[in-house]
């Protein structure tokens, strides 16, 4: 059945005014969730005796608070999965991001209570909410855009801005906050601003009007629902085996390491269960093929998050212990560091973007695959300098802070290849009937990605920081390569998505087709 929808799209410095809705949205939650981040494992680890300055903390050893900060940054992105199927088949994106912002604001309001209870619980609903809001909302930016329409990727890079945005004005203001008030003040902050962002979209909700709603597919005679794919599983010889040999794989694990990374291997299990059935269920190939690739491409997110990430861990560590970070008679504090690749890419979001749809017009490769590729080759580039300064600081003791400043830059820009492109990406090729899910599956690579990094970055306390430092640039560059290489294939696995975009850019957009031209 067809279904059109027909709306004017305002539109704002040449994007619709949609955009900088989510754009300021995603802002404040950002702010939320880094803020709250940056203080975390500081917060475990202070004495819980009441003799800080900031307040009383848990009192946990490094371990122990590092232990949880691994988890709690993997669920956050892990949650985006059900966050994403909930949106696709119950509530659609617009309604999801709502509770989501909801379900953040209480929990950053529990953790403004002081007890251990509060700790877990406003963790828990945090992680819920993020799960809830931050597939759903990065979907409905791609709903803002038609089919072909060269625009989305620099509309995913100015969202990207507002992400970054967020993080850089946490880090910076919250500390001082935290150093003022204490710790819980600090918590309070991320919650008042997350306030600001659920204001801030229900305002603007008359500006999404269009986008994010279930009932776009919802008369979609080949529906089906999570609960019949599961079934169908049963009697599909070839899935049931593999998802029993992952199964067998999981409960090794679960002996093996424990129950937590056990449930997570159960998890994945079912999830990719899931995807081998949603992609059986596909009605044409050329769905199937393009859900291929975007699985395929999510290996290039797992690799880049997983030496991106070490940016927190080892070379936050780096930092602290073997780096010179006085400048002009001030010691600049190490968590400073941590706003560099906010700020370079509020700085490079819309040049880097610029760039590259330039070359597409002039009909150079500047597919979103490449760009992956390149990305992760970028980045790992961007490890030659810290090799360097391991090898400084081998030498002489310490290191200069000129190296970090050349990593962070080449990790940003690889980050900008990579990121908002891939984000753009996969509302070019997900099914629209799966968007969210997909989008999902994206962030939880990312949360995976991160968890990666988390032991390769242990493994620095083995084999020290420049091998881990070599490796990780030999590893990406030799990866990155092999991709660019696949570049054909893989392209050809896209049907097109990407080919003829161009400007679409009549001032009042009316009927926007979107769902039409999906669907049909
Ligand atoms: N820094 C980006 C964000 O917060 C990307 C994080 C990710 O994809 N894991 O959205």
């Amino acid at each position: 059945m067809t279904h059109s929808t027909t709306v004017k799209q305002k539109e704002l410095f040449g994007h619709p005014v949609g955009l900088y809705i989510l754009f300021l949205t995603e802002m404040w939650e950002r702010f939320s969730y880094y803020g709250m981040r940056a203080l975390l494992v500081l917060y475990m680890t202070t004495s819980a005796l009441g003799n800080d300055p900031r307040g009383a903390g848990l009192g946990w050893t490094d371990q122990e608070a590092l232990a949880l900060y691994g988890w709690y940054t993997m669920l956050v992105y892990v949650m985006s999965i059900p966050g994403g199927m909930i949106a696709d088949k119950l509530l659609g994106q617009k309604k999801a991001v709502l509770i989501g912002a909801i379900v953040l604001c209480l929990g950053h309001g529990v953790l403004v209570l002081t007890d251990t209870w509060a700790f877990y619980t406003g963790l828990g609903l945090v992680i819920l909410g993020v799960g809830m809001l931050k597939p759903n909302i990065s979907t409905m930016v791609g709903g803002l855009y038609r089919e072909g329409d060269i625009r989305r990727d620099k509309g995913f890079s100015i969202f990207y801005i507002g992400i970054n945005l967020g993080s850089l004005l946490a880090t910076l203001i919250i500390g001082l906050v935290v150093a003022e008030w204490g710790w819980h003040a600090g918590f309070g902050l991320a919650g008042v601003v997350m306030v600001l962002g659920l204001i801030n979209y229900i305002a603007g909700l008359k500006y999404l009007s269009h986008v994010g709603d279930i009932d776009r597919h919802s008369n979609d005679e080949n529906e089906i629902s999570y609960g019949e794919l599961f079934g169908k599983l049963f009697t599909s010889k070839k899935q049931l085996f593999i998802s029993f040999v992952l199964f067998v794989v999981s409960l090794f694990g679960w002996y093996k390491l424990g129950w937590a990374y056990g449930l997570l291997f159960v998890f994945l299990t079912v999830i990719t269960a899931l995807l081998m059935m949603i992609y059986k269920e596909l009605e044409s190939q050329v769905f199937k093929d393009r859900f291929l690739v975007l699985l395929l491409s999510f290996i290039m997110v797992i690799i880049f998050w997983g030496a991106f990430e070490q940016a927190g861990g080892l070379m936050n560590l780096y930092t602290e212990s073997n780096t010179r970070r006085v400048l002009f008679g001030w010691e600049i504090p190490t968590v400073m560091f941590q706003s560099l690749n906010a700020g370079f890419i509020t700085i490079f979001a819309t040049i880097v973007a610029g760039i590259w749809a330039k070359r597409q017009l002039k009909g150079k490769e500047a597919s979103s695959l490449f760009k992956m590729a390149l990305g992760i080759i970028i980045m790992g580039f961007g490890f030659l300098f810290m090799v360097f300064a391991a090898m400084e600081f081998q030498q002489s003791g310490s290191s200069s802070m000129i190296w970090l400043v050349l990593a962070y830059f080449f990790h940003t820009i690889g980050e900008l290849c990579l990121s908002p492109v891939a984000l753009s990406f996969i509302t070019k090729l997900a099914p629209i009937k799966y968007a969210s899910l997909m989008m999902g599956v994206y962030f939880a690579a990312t949360g995976l990605g991160s968890k990666v990094a988390g032991i390769v970055g242990e493994s620095a306390s083995e084999f020290g920081e420049y091998a881990v430092f070599l490796g990780i640039l030999v590893f990406t560059v030799i990866i990155g390569t092999i991709f660019i290489f696949l570049l054909k294939p893989l392209k050809r696995l896209t049907h097109g998505a990407e080919d003829n975009e161009r400007e679409i850019n009549d001032d009042l957009t009316e009927g926007f087709e979107l769902a039409d031209e999906k669907i049909n």
